[in-house]
Formats: structure tokens, C-alpha cells, sequence
């Protein structure tokens, strides 16, 4: 390990956060992170235990009260400090991802950006809340509606962008006044303490954020869903996992944000740019080594510009380099585990034996750490697993589709609904069909989607609740109505 490395390890504190203060987890236990280009352990970090979670309760409890009343503007310059802070450390914060996650430094660099304008955008939104006062229909009383912060708010975060999606969640929560417990997922854990140490350093006040990594995410969880101080989960990761947390706060009657899993088509008509549709499908595919619920994971292409598209992709994956994401000349870093290549080698593996042709890759790596190389598949028949499962890896299935309808009726051909790409020059086309298209997000003549200002979020088993734009504070804060007699 280099010296900029170990010393990046080194600053971060490997503790608790509750109630202001860093602790050991009760019993003093620690699980180990991994750097997945190596298999190495990195850092031993504080396990927290049911007992400890019940503190972090205690604490965004008792700060809740003080917090939510604070002036709009004071959180504003808190968050806008966090969001400065973010900057001014984005290398430093960039390798830590780099080490604990994987993806290449540029990406890692590109995502604490990103992570820190959700930060930019919602010092913005606090001082924007609003409510109505209006003429109620009889003329005789007045209607007002004030919003109010719903209160402490828990957070789940998957390893996949260990440092947006804590700041996408975290943002809007404090801008609207609430407290919040931050649980991030036990394979990267490093980014969210790092986190943690700028919002200490940016004035957040003691208990507003609590941040408890865990080995047994489960049995936390459980204790804080139980408690009726808690009014708010927000969850990102696996629908399975979402689908069994809604359920379990459905019975509580607690506020539920979601967050989960994608299978996004990626459609290229025959009117398409076929070499913007090739490099934003780069995009769309190999960015985070396609660990990304936004990840395209069918491309649909018109029969007739099919083997176009397939030659030049091929070409372009074919010429990436893996490698450790610490190395300069290193395009793809590797997955996360040994279950993530296990995956991704029998997704492929199906495919192949209903028929798909491998273009390029269909192999993972031999050697320390979990590359899998970039995969582009053609001829693959729908009922491949492949074509309903969410890859999470850099493979490329491309399956032809005849018309219009067709590739509307292949694309909706799915539970998820997060994004869909689209490539077309005709302007009619690109709008029937994004409206066609059962997603919360439409790609039109772009692979990327992730935007601060904009409302990300899905529909059918990719979830609900949006997260960015003007409605992600909305997620945070309850309507409540006075009705006035105005005689
Ligand atoms: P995961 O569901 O296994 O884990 C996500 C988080 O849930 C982690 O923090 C984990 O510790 C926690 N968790 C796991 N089991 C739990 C339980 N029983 N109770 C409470 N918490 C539990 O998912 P993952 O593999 O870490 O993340 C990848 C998934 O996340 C993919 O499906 C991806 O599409 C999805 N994702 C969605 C978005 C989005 O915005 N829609 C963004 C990123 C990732």
C-alpha cells in the first residue's frame, strides 16, 4: 500500500458517532473492510450493536427538538459548509472511496462531486419551504398549510456510492429539520465517517446526525423500526431488502422512502446517432463497473443498426483496462465480492447456453481481488435470466427488436421501473416513448441520469419517493393545515 494510502486510512475515525461524540460499539466489537482489488483488510471499524442504535435514537431524539426549531438559514450555512468542506477534500475523500470500493479514481473523483452538490442544492432548499394561505371554497374561512419536519429520520445506504447516497438522503433531512441516524452498508463503511468528521467540522450540533456501522444491519434495523420515536426510513439498496423493510414499516405507519434495485433498457432506434449512442452507452453501462441500479442493463437496438452498434461497443469494451481504481491508466476496477462475480458468471453463463454469442470478455479474472472483464453479448434470447435480473456488472446483453411497439413492449417487459435510455433524432419518437415508458427516469441522447437538481427515483419494484430536485425535501417534512374562521 502506497503512503498517500495508509495515510488516508489512518485520518479516518473508526468509531461511532452519537450524541457528538466518538465511541466504541458496546462490547467494543469491530468488523473488518475490505479493498475488493485485492481482498485485503483495510480498516477495523466499530460494530454497533442493537444497544448502540437505541443510543443514536436517544440522541437525534432529544436533538430533534432544538434542531427542527433552528432558523432556515442557519442549517443553510451548516450544509453549504459541508458541501465546501466536500471540496476542498474530494481527493483525500476520493482515494478513501477508491481503497474501500473499487471504482477508478476519476469515477471516485466524479462522485464525491456529485455527492456534494445534493449538499450545494439543499443549503439552497432549506430557506425555501413554503406553505399556502388561501380563501377556503365557502368564502367564509381561510385554508393555511405550513410544513413541518417529520422528525427522526434513519438511513440505509448501499456500498455502491458509499459517499452520494448518504448526502442525497442527509441533505434534505437537515435542510428540513430533522435528525438523523445514518447506517451505511458494512462493505463501505469508510466514506460515511469521513462524512461524518465534515459535518462535525461544518458546526452540525450534537445528535442532528449519528452514523452507526454495523456488521448485522438486520438486528439494528429491527430495534429502531420498533420504536415509535422513529418517524422516517429511507432505504437504498436491494428490492428484495426494500420490499421486506416497507412491509415491516407499513405496520408502523412510518414514512418510507425507496429506493431500490433497476433493470434499465437502453433503446437505440435506426434514426439514432450510433457513435453518441456507443459512447453514452459506455457511460451508461461501464460507470461504476456497472454496479449502478441505473446501469443499463438491456440494450435494445434496431435490427437494422444492430451489428453497427454491437461491433463498436465491443470495440470500445474490448479496449478498457482493468485494474486496481489507484492506478492511473486503470478504466475498470473490480466488483465488490466473490458473490458479485458469481453473479455476473452465471448470468453470462445461462446466456451462453441458451445461445448468446460473446463479443468481448465473458470471463472473470484469475487472480487476487473480484474483476470480472467488460462483456458485451449478442443473440440473447429473452428468456435468458439475464434479461430479468438486475447484471450488476460490466456486461452488455443487446437483444433486436423490429418497430416501435416492440421495443416499448421489451422495455416495459420488466418488475423495475427506474430509467430508461433512449437514442433517437426524431423528436416525436423520443417523447411517445418516454411517455410510454413505465420508468420514473428517461434518458433521452444521454446514459446518465444523476443530477442534484433533478427528482431521482423509480416506480413498480424500483420503488418510490424521489430523491434531488424540489421534491426530495419533501420526503422530510409533513403538511399540516389550519383551518381559520375568518368571520
Ligand atoms: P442490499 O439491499 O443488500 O444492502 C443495502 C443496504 O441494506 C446496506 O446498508 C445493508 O447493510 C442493508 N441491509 C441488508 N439487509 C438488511 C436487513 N435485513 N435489514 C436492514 N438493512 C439491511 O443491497 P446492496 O447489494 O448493498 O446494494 C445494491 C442494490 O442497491 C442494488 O439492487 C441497486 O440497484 C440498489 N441501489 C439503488 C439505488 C436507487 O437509487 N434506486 C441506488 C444505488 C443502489
Amino acid at each position: 500500500m502506497r503512503d498517500e494510502e495508509s495515510k488516508v486510512l489512518a485520518s479516518i475515525e473508526k468509531r461511532l458517532y452519537i450524541g457528538g461524540e466518538w465511541i466504541e460499539a458496546k462490547g467494543n466489537a469491530t468488523f473488518d473492510v475490505e479493498d475488493p482489488a485485492t481482498g485485503a483488510t483495510i480498516a477495523k471499524v466499530a460494530d454497533a450493536t442493537p444497544s448502540d442504535a437505541l443510543s443514536a435514537l436517544d440522541a437525534a431524539h432529544s436533538a430533534f427538538g432544538e434542531w427542527s426549531q433552528t432558523a432556515p438559514r442557519y442549517r443553510a450555512e451548516i450544509i453549504r459548509r459541508a458541501y465546501e468542506l466536500i471540496m476542498q477534500k474530494q481527493e483525500e475523500l476520493a482515494l478513501l472511496m477508491t481503497l474501500e470500493m473499487g471504482k477508478p479514481l476519476p469515477e471516485a473523483r466524479g462522485e464525491v462531486a456529485y455527492a456534494a452538490d445534493f449538499f450545494r442544492w439543499f443549503s439552497e432548499e432549506a430557506v425555501r419551504i413554503d406553505g399556502r394561505y388561501y380563501v377556503a371554497p365557502d368564502g367564509n374561512s381561510r385554508v393555511l398549510t405550513l410544513k413541518q419536519p417529520v422528525g427522526v429520520a434513519y438511513m440505509i445506504t448501499p456500498w455502491n456510492f458509499p459517499l452520494a447516497m448518504g448526502t442525497r438522503k442527509i441533505g434534505p433531512a437537515l435542510a428540513a429539520g430533522c435528525t438523523v441516524i445514518l447506517k451505511p452498508a458494512e462493505q463501505t463503511p469508510l466514506c460515511s465517517l469521513a462524512l461524518m468528521s465534515i459535518m462535525v467540522e461544518a458546526g452540525l450540533p450534537s445528535g442532528v446526525l449519528n452514523v452507526i456501522p454495523t456488521s448485522d444491519p438486520a438486528a439494528v434495523t429491527d430495534v429502531l423500526l420498533e420504536d415509535p420515536r422513529l418517524r422516517k426510513l429511507s432505504f437504498t439498496g436491494s428490492t428484495d431488502v426494500g420490499r421486506m423493510l416497507a412491509g415491516r414499516s407499513a405496520n408502523k405507519l412510518l414514512r418510507v422512502s425507496m429506493e431500490l434495485g433497476g433493470n434499465a433498457p437502453f433503446i437505440v432506434f435506426d434514426d439514432a446517432n450510433i457513435d453518441l449512442a456507443v459512447d453514452q452507452a459506455m457511460i451508461a453501462k461501464m460507470r461504476n463497473m456497472g454496479e449502478a441500479c441505473t446501469s443499463a442493463n438491456r440494450f435494445l437496438v434496431a435490427a437494422s443498426v444492430a451489428d453497427e452498434f454491437a461491433q463498436k461497443l465491443a470495440s470500445r469494451m474490448g479496449a478498457l483496462k482493468l485494474g486496481r481504481g489507484t492506478e492511473a491508466d486503470s478504466n475498470v476496477g473490480p466488483l465488490i465480492d466473490l458473490d458479485a462475480i458469481a453473479k455476473v458468471q452465471r448470468l453470462v453463463g445461462d446466456a451462453i447456453a441458451l445461445g448468446a454469442k460473446v463479443l468481448t470478455g465473458g470471463e472473470a479474472v484469475a487472480g487476487d481481488g473480484y474483476f470480472y472483464k467488460p462483456t458485451v453479448l449478442v443473440d440473447v434470447p429473452s428468456n435468458a435470466a439475464i434479461s430479468t435480473n438486475e447484471i450488476f456488472g460490466p456486461v452488455a446483453p443487446i437483444v433486436t427488436f423490429a418497430n416501435e411497439e416492440e421495443a416499448v413492449r421489451l422495455a416495459n417487459s420488466t418488475e423495475y421501473g427506474l430509467v430508461a435510455y433512449i437514442f433517437t433524432s426524431n423528436v416525436s419518437r423520443a417523447l411517445r416513448v418516454s411517455e410510454s415508458l413505465q420508468t420514473g427516469m428517461v434518458g433521452l441522447n444521454q446514459g446518465m441520469v444523476s443530477n442534484a437538481g433533478a427528482p431521482f427515483g423509480g416506480v413498480k419494484s424500483s420503488g418510490f419517493g424521489r430523491e434531488g430536485g424540489f421534491e426530495g425535501i419533501e420526503e422530510y417534512l409533513d403538511l399540516k393545515y389550519v383551518a381559520i374562521n375568518h368571520r
